[in-house]
């Protein structure tokens, strides 16, 4: 047998190493954002077309580079910012490694222009498949220009695996702000397809996150600011009262470096608790400082992790800061009239904070109410209630075990509803359906939201609802985030009887909504949507339009303690049980209960 291992030709490692540092257009986007602001500018523009496929270009006022630099920049593992291994615990700089320029020249073509200000004329080089192709001089302004074209045209196979460009740019624009949003004193503007995203002007950190995440967040934000020696905290956090169902606007940095930390979002949500309704996400940009040499750096620069010294005292830090900051704010409280009611008038919310409050509030009613989870939940923690538990299971077994997967019962003409027998809500909550052997008790909200999913599934399958033309067609302003979200789902929008048309400036025209959304309200609608998706927008399990229709599902339904009509009971009644599914929800609720006169007689010792 002959020998059989051979060393990989150059270019084969190079894209493959490249793999890891450059998955999509948005690492790259990263990688070059980061370099500008390492090379010390002040002024970042990137240009982005075809959501990065074609183009992504960065275009800083930097100290730029000497020609042999230019060239060496390209190289694996060349790097001007560490000399030996101590310079690793002194890290300043976002990067470190030399190794992004190698890796996005392994898989695109490039082409950079440089001009430090000693020299007279810049350098410009073409590069593909790792090789300088062309250098020769050019007259520019002091600083850097890197564009890279045609990501992975020579690896065809990644190139299938880009994503849509809806979802790339989303990506891109993710990356953009998390680098933005760190540096409040540089200049950065984001251009795609020639069209202006971002505009951000040098300011505070106040007036970038504003900037960035849009105007409703002016006067609603807390400042936060706590020093030590071993370690600083600040940054803001939203009042309680913009929590959102979504956890998208929370911004965490560990020395102006992007970080995801489950641990960390845990202490700061635990100083918001009490504050906020449970299921819901405060806003933050928190950033913190401490000595380079108490963090592990080490880890891969794509991965957002890391790790900490003393990851203990970081997050009692993070908390204290984060209280501290909210219990000043609540002392002359600043309430705003859009607070939701309920909220609004939560101890905590309406009453200065102090550890005294915070106890009251947790013990109120109205807390209570807000934590409980549901009713099942409730009479099953009731011992004395425990024969109910049996009898539900006993009668409908397959709901509880098997959640989605739960077989439709026929409605038997022995439960069947009695013909043109009476309908009645309970509590503003339930509808109760007599039938021939005993009742129903249907959970409106769940019922409805059945109801509406099988609807609109049938519109995006082929039978689009109905769209109601306004009489006045109402523009809306977004941050460039969600418009860039929303721009991605019109075309199933449209199906759902959503028309919409964007206007430019992360502005949408709504010319028409599905006949019951009511006038007047088309913008708190599609906001609320958004917020909604946004939601489900971790969620793996979901692809992009499902994730749409059961946002869609849960915003539109009937919320318990809708007080419905007569006519609306029977039709809410009469729609359920022709859904296809009518005894769960989307996500395995059940939609009704079914009470057997028989088993209420023993229950009475009858
Ligand atoms: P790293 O950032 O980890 O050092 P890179 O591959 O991203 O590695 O960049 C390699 C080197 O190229 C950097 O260390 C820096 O010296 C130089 N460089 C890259 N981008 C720029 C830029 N925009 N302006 C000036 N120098 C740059
Ligand atoms: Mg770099």
């Amino acid at each position: 047998m002959p020998d059989i291992i051979q060393l990989l030709p150059d270019n084969i490692a190079n894209q493959i190493a490249a793999g890891e540092v450059i998955q999509r257009p948005s690492s790259a986007v990263k990688e070059l954002l980061e370099n500008a602001v390492d090379a010390g500018a002040d002024e970042i523009r990137l240009l982005i077309n075809d959501a990065g496929k074609a183009l992504v270009q960065v275009i800083d006022n930097g100290q730029g580079m000497s020609e042999t630099d230019a060239r060496m920049a390209f190289e694996r593992h060349a790097t001007s910012k560490i000399k030996n291994i101590d310079d690793l615990f002194r890290i300043r700089t976002m990067g470190f490694r030399g190794e992004a320029l190698a890796s996005i020249a392994a898989v695109a073509q490039v082409e950079l222009k440089t001009r430090r200000s000693e020299d007279e004329a810049g350098i410009y080089l073409e590069i593909e498949n790792s090789v300088v192709r062309k250098q020769e001089p050019v007259a520019m302004s002091v600083g850097t220009s890197i564009a890279m074209k045609n990501l992975f045209f020579n690896v065809p196979a990644r190139r299938n695996f880009l994503k849509t460009n809806a979802s790339e740019l989303r990506h891109i624009v993710d990356e953009f702000i998390r680098v933005a949003m760190s540096f409040p004193d540089i200049f950065f503007s984001l251009e795609s397809n020639g069209q202006q995203v971002f505009h951000l002007e040098k300011g505070s950190l106040k007036q970038r996150i504003v900037q960035i995440l849009g105007n409703s967040y002016n006067a609603k934000l807390v400042s936060v600011q706590e020093q030590t020696d071993y370690m600083n905290v600040f940054g803001f956090v939203g009042k309680p009262e913009t929590a959102k169902k979504t956890r998208g606007d929370q911004y965490l940095f560990v020395n102006n470096r992007f970080i995801k930390s489950a641990y960390l979002n845990h202490a700061v949500m635990n100083a918001f608790a009490e504050m906020i309704p449970k299921d819901s996400f405060p806003m933050y940009a928190l950033f913190i400082d401490l000595d380079p040499s108490q963090l592990d750096i080490n880890v891969h620069p794509t991965k957002q992790e890391i790790k900490f010294e003393d990851e203990k005292i970081v997050y009692a830090f993070v908390q204290s800061a984060v209280k501290h900051a909210l219990a000043q704010f609540s002392v002359t409280p600043t309430l705003d009239f859009d607070l939701d009611a309920s909220i609004q008038s939560l101890d905590a919310v309406s009453k200065p904070f102090t550890s005294d409050k915070q106890s009251s509030a947790a013990s109120s009613s109205l807390f209570n109410t807000f934590t409980k989870k549901n009713q099942s939940h409730f009479i099953e923690s009731r011992s004395e209630l425990k024969h109910w538990k049996d009898f539900y299971e006993k009668e409908t077994p397959q709901q509880e075990q098997s959640g989605q997967q739960a077989p439709i019962p026929t409605l038997t003409p022995e439960n069947q509803r009695l013909q043109n027998g009476p309908v009645f809500q309970l509590n503003n909550s339930f509808i109760v359906l007599p039938t021939r052997q005993g009742y129903l008790l249907i959970h409106q909200q769940n019922a409805h939201e059945r109801i509406l999913y099988e609807r609109f599934n049938k519109a995006v399958a082929g039978k689009p609802i109905a769209t109601q033309q306004s009489l006045f067609p109402a523009t809306m302003e977004l941050s460039p985030a969600d418009a860039v979200l929303l721009t991605e789902l019109i075309p199933d929008l449209n199906l759902l009887g959503y028309q919409l048309e964007p206007f430019g400036n992360n502005s949408f025209v709504i010319q028409g909504t599905p006949a019951d959304v009511e006038q007047g309200n088309e913008k708190t609608a599609i906001e609320r949507l958004l917020d909604q998706y946004k939601h489900f927008s971790n969620d793996l399990k979901f692809n992009k339009r499902e994730k749409l229709l059961r946002a869609l599902t849960l915003q539109q339904s009937v919320k318990a303690g809708v007080v419905l009509s007569e006519k609306e009971l029977q039709s809410l009644t009469a729609e359920l049980f022709q859904c296809a599914t009518p005894n769960i929800t989307a996500n395995g609720k059940p939609t009704y209960l079914e009470f057997y006169k028989e088993e209420l007689d023993k229950l009475f010792g009858k």
